[in-house]
């Protein structure tokens, strides 16, 4: 059999020293030290540098004495513990407050539009679009935007997780009105002059539409 060259032998030292190498690896390992003392001075040399960092860690720790008062200091001193313990309920607490407020408060999610109901779209004389909304539960405020094609949606929105207390309490029904030339005047005013097109009430996933340019209403009386 072919000699393994020294430095695939040295290449595998690591495995073989740490015992995760195959039976196999092992085997070939351990023939090639036999036969050689480049490699078995290699081994004992890892072996005695290992041991020497174990030594110097030890000694270390014990040399490290102020280290250890100020850590006997912290662990023993019972008000330090006790000041430790409320810092981890503190921030167990904080932990736990930023939870409950992204899931049950943080308004991002938009009103499924299979809870929202919308009738009754007409226009009155002065312009605006009138419409009734329904919404079941989990509603709790409004998000517009407009986007660049004219189009304009009014996203209801609720936080990820509504209780049944928010589903009962945030349903909403009522009449809603819209002009297209004041929501326009309101966008030119900061900077983004657009033309409203068409009116969206939902999500911009799942929209409903109210209303789109040269669609005639029925007017309200
Ligand atoms: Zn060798």
């Amino acid at each position: 059999m072919t000699r393994i060259p020294c430095d695939v032998i040295q290449d595998l030292l690591p495995l073989y020293y740490d015992e995760i190498c195959s039976e196999s690896t092992k085997q070939l390992v351990e023939e090639h030290l036999a036969v050689c003392t480049d490699c078995r001075s290699a081994l004992e040399q890892m072996q005695s540098s290992l041991n020497l960092t174990l030594q110097e860690r030890e000694l270390h720790t014990l040399e490290g004495k102020g280290l250890q008062n100020i850590k006997k200091w912290w662990s023993h001193t019972r008000w330090i513990a006790f000041i430790r313990g409320m810092i981890v309920a503190a921030s167990l607490c904080g932990i736990l407050i930023i939870g409950y407020w992204v899931l049950f408060r943080w308004n991002i999610q938009p009103v499924p539009s299979d809870q929202i109901m919308i009738s009754d779209i007409r226009t009155r004389s002065n312009g605006e679009i009138a419409f009734q909304i329904q919404i079941r539960g989990g509603y709790t405020q409004v998000k517009n935007t407009l986007k660049d094609d004219g189009s304009y949606y009014i996203t209801p929105v609720q936080p990820l997780i509504v209780s049944k207390r928010g589903k009962a309490n945030t349903s909403v029904s009522g009449g809603m009105f819209i002009n297209p030339l004041s929501v326009r005047a309101y966008y030119k005013n900061q900077g983004k002059d657009v033309e409203i097109t068409s009116i969206y009430y939902g999500s911009p996933d799942q929209p409903i539409l109210i209303w789109k340019k040269g669609r005639t209403l029925p007017a309200e009386d």
